[in-house]
């Protein structure tokens, strides 16, 4: 069995959709595809669960956007639309508007999890139903009647025992079996839907690759494989031909947003090999995850997180920032669910960083501010550097204003205040200025 995974921008037109279906009609069966919702469908459906759960006006304008956008979607795939696949649809849709219809409870996470996945289940409906009309038979699995988790909604874990059976069973290794699954989203004991993660249909590729014992598996992607630093933000990027699973680990760790950071354990645990290869150029290499020492070529690696925020505390009183204050400030940080991407303490304080978009910082910010003096700074970023040298980081500090670094023997993290401005400097004096860092470099 080979897994196959292709994000939403793969899926994000009908151009796009006969593209993976050439790359899947090219592929050797059996193979499982797992795909995820359609182009921006997930944030439109977060903004449809907050709608509905706080009982926002905004609700049918987001209902009729998710229709609207499946509905020419398919207008513009089929030449002909075939009936089943409008039937299909639009029972999803009625599913999803008599959801919506009946009061929220206030388990904001589960109704988020009965939601969300309605994307993943109207993409994957309509490739199976595409592929069947040129003539590539398949077939299409709810992943939820096999795939088991705990009620951990939103963030649910896999139960490994009773999906392993079920999945067993339901994807068969029939020779020329093509089978088409949705990723992201499992179901709880009770049969509710549950999801694991903001892209987390990576996982959930990886989770089927590891039970059924796969060849490999393609994680299908709009670059050309894993690149040392995001083209968005750098100029210079170079591709890595081979990354070892526990350097991959670590940089997804670090927010390296290509592969959700779930995914290598399962794969790792089977040395199942993982590609990353592109889409747009399906006949280049790309990256080759797989067991070994040391990246291919071995550069700096550069992880950029944006959209940070820092919050500081300090004590009411005198005292120091004590084990029981760290105690405490976790327990409140795990009571939050909330993810820290930084921490750092000195004897009077304690900071650390979140992602802005963190559903509940704010929460957890007043509740801080019972037992300590809170101080939030926002507009700042984290630069992560795996392999870094003393040039590079140099590079950084000369940069940017850095407000907090730490560093192991592989790894550097900067804090960054974008709030600030650099005074300009042309491009030559900046260069030169970086040939004097290189020059003290060789001196030390
Ligand atoms: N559609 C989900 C998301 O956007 C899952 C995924 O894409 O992997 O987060
Ligand atoms: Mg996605």
């Amino acid at each position: 069995m080979i897994i196959y995974k292709f994000g939403g921008v793969s899926v994000k037109d009908a151009s796009g959709i006969k593209n993976i279906c050439q790359i899947i009609g090219n592929a050797k069966c059996p193979l499982t595809v797992v795909i995820s919702a359609i182009g921006n469908t997930t944030n439109l459906l977060e903004a449809l669960v907050e709608a509905y759960f706080s009982g926002n006006d905004k609700l049918r304008e987001l209902l009729n956007q998710v229709k609207k956008n499946h509905t020419s979607l398919i207008h513009d795939l089929f030449e002909e639309v075939p009936e089943q696949v409008l039937t299909d649809v639009n029972a999803l849709f009625i599913e999803l508007e008599t959801k919506i219809t009946k009061p929220s409870s206030d388990q904001f996470n589960f109704e988020y999890d009965q939601v969300i996945g309605f994307g993943e289940l109207l993409s994957t409906t309509i490739v199976s139903a595409y592929l069947n009309q040129i003539g590539q038979n398949n077939e299409w699995v709810d992943v939820r009647t096999c795939l088991d988790s705990d009620d951990n909604y939103v963030d649910a874990n896999i139960l490994w025992e009773s999906s392993k059976e079920k999945v067993c069973t339901r994807f068969t290794k029939n020779q020329n079996t093509l089978y088409i699954t949705q990723g992201f989203i499992a179901s709880d004991p009770k049969g509710n839907t549950t999801s694991l993660g903001r892209e987390g249909s990576d996982y959930t590729a990886a989770i089927l690759a590891h039970l059924l014992d796969a060849e490999k598996m393609i994680i299908w992607k709009d670059v050309l494989g894993i690149l040392n630093a995001d083209p968005d933000y750098f100029e210079n990027t170079t591709k890595l031909d081979t990354i070892p699973y526990h350097e991959a680990i670590e940089l997804s760790y670090y927010g390296a947003s290509v592969i959700h950071p779930k995914t290598i354990k399962p794969l790792q645990a089977k040395q199942i090999p993982l590609w990353v290869k592109s889409f747009i150029e399906p006949n280049q290499n790309g990256t080759l995850i797989t067991k070994g020492e040391r990246p291919q070529p071995l550069l700096p690696n550069y992880i950029v997180k944006k959209q940070q925020v820092l919050v500081s505390l300090k004590p009411l009183n005198f005292s120091f920032i004590s084990e029981k204050d760290m105690v405490f400030i976790f327990s409140l940080v795990t009571k939050f669910r909330i993810k820290l991407n930084f921490t750092q303490n000195t004897a009077v304080s304690f900071v650390f960083c979140v992602n802005t978009s963190a559903r509940n910082w704010k929460d957890l910010a007043v509740e801080l501010e019972k037992y300590y003096e809170v101080e939030i700074t926002e507009n700042l970023e984290l630069i992560t550097v795996r392999h870094y040298t003393s040039a590079t980081i140099k590079e950084i500090q000369f940069k940017h204003h850095v407000l907090g670094e730490q560093k192991n023997r592989n790894t550097a993290i900067y804090l960054i205040d974008t709030n600030w401005n650099f005074p300009h400097i042309p491009k030559k004096e900046f260069e030169s200025a970086l040939r004097d860092f290189s020059f003290q470099e060789n001196l030390e």
